[in-house]
C-alpha cells in the first residue's frame, strides 16, 4: 500500500531575526492539484535520502514540501507517467498528494517562478536599553533610557500606516530590547494599542516579546498570557556553557533563574520558545539542553552566533565550521532520539526554513523596521546605532530600502555564489549583517555557507525520521 507522510507545519515561533512565515505560505508552493493525472511525472530535480529499509525522505530542494514515501509510492512514481485508466483511478489519491506538495509535476510545467514578495511587515520595538544581563555576544550599549508608552503607540501607527501604504497583509511584532520585561508597562501600552489598529485595519497580526527569561515572574508571565503574546525565551545551555555567555551584572550565572522563568511562563498557560545561540564553544553543551527542551516538550530554535570578523585566519574559521558540524550532528542526534510532535524545517539550522520558498534569510532591508526607545528607526537590530529615519519621516521604509550605505535586503537571487545554488529559497543566503563582517560586502553569499550545505540533508532526514515516529 501507498503511504505518504506530509508535516503539519505549527504556527512559526518568532524568535531575534526568524523571518515570519507568512500564513499563507502553505499555498505558495503547492502545485495545483487539477493537474490531468495522466500529465503528471517526477519533478525533474526531485531528491530522496534513505531513512531505513522501506522509507525514504522526499523533496525537491527549495520548490516543494517534505514528504515520507514507502517503497510502494517509490515504485508508482518510477512507473509515471501512466496512461491506463485503470491504474489511474487506484493511484489517484496518491498523486494528487505528491503533486500538491510538488514532489510532481506537469510535463508542461513551467519551471516555478522566484518567491513572491512577503505578505509580512515585520518590526522590532526596542522598548528600554536597560538589561540585567552581560551577555558576551550582546551588542547594546546598555543604559537605563526607556521607551514611553506614547512613544510606542506612535511606533505602532508607522508601522500599521507602513503595512498598509505597502500593502502587506500581515504585520509580525517584537518586543526587545535590552529585557523588555524592564518597560512591561511599554510593550502593554504598544501591544493593546497594536490589537486595536491592526483589527481596524484588516491586518493579522503575531507579536512576541523576546526576553532573557531572569524576570518572568507568575505575575508577570500571567499579564503576558492576558496580553495574548507569544514568548521567546533566550537560553544557551542548561548551566555552565549558558552562564559563561550570559551573566548578570556581578558574573553570576543565570541558567536556573531562566528556568524557573520558564516554568512560571508554563504555569500561566503560555508556550514559551527556547531561542538557543550557539557558538563554537559553546555548541558541545547545547544537545544537553535539548533533551531537556524535547522532554518538557518545549519548542526551540536553533541560530549562530553572528561574531565571523573580516579579519580572522581561515585556519581559524575552517576549525569552527568542523566544530559547528559536528556539534549540530549530536544536536540532530539527541533530537533524533525523542522527535517532537512538531516540524524542525523551519527552526533547527540558523535562519534557514525549509518549511517554504522565501527570497531572503530574514526581513532585514526590504520588510522590517527596527525602532528604538527614541523614535529612531533603523534596517536591523544589530545596526540600531545607524538609523536611517524616525518616526517624523513620512517613509520610513521607504529609507531603508533606499540606503545604499547598508544594502540588506539584497535577494538570494543576486547574491554571489547563492543564485545558483538549489537550497537558495530554503536557505535565503544567510545573515547579512554577518555576511557583511565576514567579507565587507552583503551580495554574495554566508560565511554559514559550507555549514549550511553539510547539514541540510542531515535536517531533511531528521525531519523524515520524525515524520515516520510521529506520523505528522
Ligand atoms: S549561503 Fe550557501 S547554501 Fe545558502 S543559498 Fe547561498 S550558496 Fe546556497
Ligand atoms: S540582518 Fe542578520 S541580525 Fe539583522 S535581522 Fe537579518 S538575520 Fe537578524
Amino acid at each position: 500500500m501507498v503511504q505518504i507522510l506530509v508535516p503539519q507545519l505549527p504556527p512559526a515561533a518568532l524568535n531575534d531575526c526568524r523571518l515570519a512565515r507568512p500564513l499563507s505560505a502553505h499555498s505558495t508552493l503547492v502545485s495545483s492539484p487539477i493537474l490531468p493525472l495522466e500529465w503528471l511525472r517526477p519533478h525533474p530535480l526531485l531528491r530522496t535520502l534513505p531513512l531505513d529499509d522501506e522509507h525514504v525522505v522526499a523533496f525537491v530542494p527549495s520548490l516543494s514540501h517534505v514528504a515520507v514515501l514507502n517503497q510502494a509510492a517509490l515504485a508508482l512514481l518510477e512507473r509515471l507517467p501512466l496512461s491506463a485508466a485503470e491504474e489511474l483511478g487506484s493511484a489517484a489519491g496518491a498523486l494528487h498528494a505528491m503533486a500538491a506538495r510538488g514532489l510532481l509535476v506537469a510535463a508542461t510545467q513551467p519551471s516555478p517562478p522566484a518567491p513572491p514578495p512577503s505578505p509580512v511587515l515585520s518590526a522590532w520595538l526596542h522598548v528600554t536599553n536597560a538589561c540585567n544581563l552581560r551577555c558576551s555576544y550582546c551588542y547594546i550599549n546598555k543604559t537605563t533610557a526607556r521607551m514611553t508608552p506614547e512613544m510606542a503607540c506612535a511606533a505602532v501607527d508607522t508601522i500599521v500606516d507602513t503595512a498598509l501604504r505597502y500593502g502587506y497583509r500581515e504585520v509580525a511584532l517584537k518586543y526587545a530590547g535590552g529585557e523588555p520585561l524592564m518597560a512591561l508597562t511599554t510593550v502593554a501600552a504598544a501591544h493593546t494599542h497594536a490589537q486595536t489598529r491592526c483589527a481596524a485595519a484588516g491586518l493579522t497580526l503575531q507579536a512576541t516579546l523576546l526576553t532573557n527569561g531572569t524576570m518572568l515572574s507568575p505575575a508577570r508571565a500571567a499579564q503576558l498570557r492576558e496580553l495574548d503574546l507569544g514568548l521567546t525565551v533566550s537560553l544557551d545551555g542548561l548551566t555552565l556553557s549558558h552562564d559563561a555567555q550570559r551573566p548578570d551584572r556581578r558574573g553570576a550565572g543565570s541558567a536556573d533563574t531562566v528556568r524557573a522563568g520558564i516554568a512560571n511562563a508554563h504555569a500561566a498557560g503560555l508556550a514559551p520558545t527556547v531561542a538557543i545561540t550557539v557558538t563554537g564553544a559553546s555548541i558541545g553543551a547545547v544537545p544537553e539542553l535539548v533533551a531537556w527542551l524535547l522532554e518538557q516538550e518545549l519548542p526551540f530554535t536553533v541560530s549562530f552566533a553572528r561574531n565571523q570578523e573580516c579579519s580572522r585566519e581561515r585556519s581559524a574559521m575552517l576549525a569552527e565550521e568542523q566544530q559547528i558540524i559536528v556539534g549540530m550532528r549530536a544536536i540532530y542526534a539527541t533530537v533524533a532520539a525523542n522527535p517532537p510532535r512538531w516540524s524542525l524545517l523551519g527552526t533547527l539550522l540558523d535562519r534557514a526554513d525549509l518549511s517554504y520558498a522565501h527570497g531572503g534569510a530574514c526581513a532585514a532591508g526590504k520588510d522590517y523596521m527596527v525602532i528604538d526607545h527614541e523614535g529612531h528607526i533603523a534596517a536591523c537590530q544589530m545596526v540600531l546605532d545607524q538609523p536611517v529615519a524616525d518616526l517624523t519621516h513620512p517613509d520610513p521604509l521607504g529609507a531603508i530600502r533606499a540606503d545604499r550605505n547598508l544594502p540588506l535586503g539584497v535577494p538570494v537571487d543576486e547574491k554571489a555564489g547563492c543564485r545558483d545554488c538549489a537550497w537558495r529559497y530554503w536557505c535565503g543566503g544567510g545573515c547579512p549583517i554577518a555576511t557583511l563582517r565576514a567579507t565587507g560586502r552583503t551580495d554574495v553569499k554566508s560565511p554559514y555557507c559550507n555549514i549550511y550545505t553539510a547539514l541540510f540533508p542531515d535536517l531533511l532526514r531528521l525531519e523524515g525520521l520524525r515524520l515516520l515516529t510521529r506520523g505528522e
